[in-house]
């Protein structure tokens, strides 16, 4: 998970921004749950040429100190490396290997020109070297890369667009295969706008639309307030 660097700050409408660039630069529509080992291991070429997703076994996937890594990144050239067990996991459709492949792509598009090796440990250690005093971690992950990789490959399998058409979090972790905990983040976080469009539906009672409808169409002008999807029914 948490490797850790301070990344120049990308905004969280410029990080939903560059994930849904990825699905519409390759024509993948919103709704579709996306297969992030097809698209690693053909599609994403079109968008980073040179790309290849390599498998290790998990033996070779240990840092120097030991630690089991999942996967990690590198821009030159441009890999993914990861685990076996979690490469078939992905092929599985398992949540958290998903997420781990999304999480790389997310340090591919984003922070190009550095080398992220994932260790678990890192931001303990970092937490260490700065003493007891230090900025609390959850500070100190906010500013690195890790959190901006994490929400990219959140974007990225849970589009907002399509999230919003979901009623909750249950649907949303079953429709686009990411853990529980992920999908109540974004249920979460895209519960305002889905307020906000389900609220425009409901304010008016059929007949006043029906009325609007009708007097938009003789007197050849346009409610405001009358929502799109009402004047083509
Ligand atoms: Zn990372």
């Amino acid at each position: 998970m948490a490797s850790d660097f301070i990344a120049s700050k990308i905004s969280i409408k410029e990080l939903s921004k560059r994930a849904g660039e990825v699905r519409t630069n390759l024509s993948i529509s919103d709704d579709v749950t996306l297969d992030i080992i097809n698209l690693l291991e053909f599609d994403i070429v079109r968008l980073i040429p040179n790309f290849r997703l390599l498998v290790m076994p998990d033996s070779e996937m240990l840092s120097d100190d030991g630690h089991f890594q999942e996967a990690y990144a590198t821009f030159d050239p441009p890999r993914i490396v990861v685990a076996n067990s979690i490469y078939i996991a992905a092929n599985e459709s398992e949540p958290h290997a998903r997420m781990v492949l999304a999480h790389e792509l997310g340090h591919l598009m984003l922070h190009n020109g550095r080398i992220v090796r994932e260790k678990a440990h890192n931001l303990a250690t970092e937490a260490k070297k700065r003493g007891a005093y230090g900025p609390p971690l959850h500070n100190l992950k906010s500013r690195t890369g890790e959190s901006q990789a994490s929400k990219f490959a959140a974007f990225l399998l849970a589009p907002t667009n399509a999230c919003v058409s979901l009623t909750s979090a249950n649907e949303i972790a079953e429709k686009f295969q990411i853990s529980l905990r992920s999908a109540e983040i974004r249920f979460t976080e895209t519960d305002p706008l889905r307020r906000r469009l389900s609220g425009q539906r409901r304010k008016l009672p059929s007949a006043v639309l029906a009325f609007m409808r009708e007097q938009e169409v003789r007197n050849r002008f346009k409610f405001k307030s009358l929502p799109e999807d009402h004047r083509r029914a």
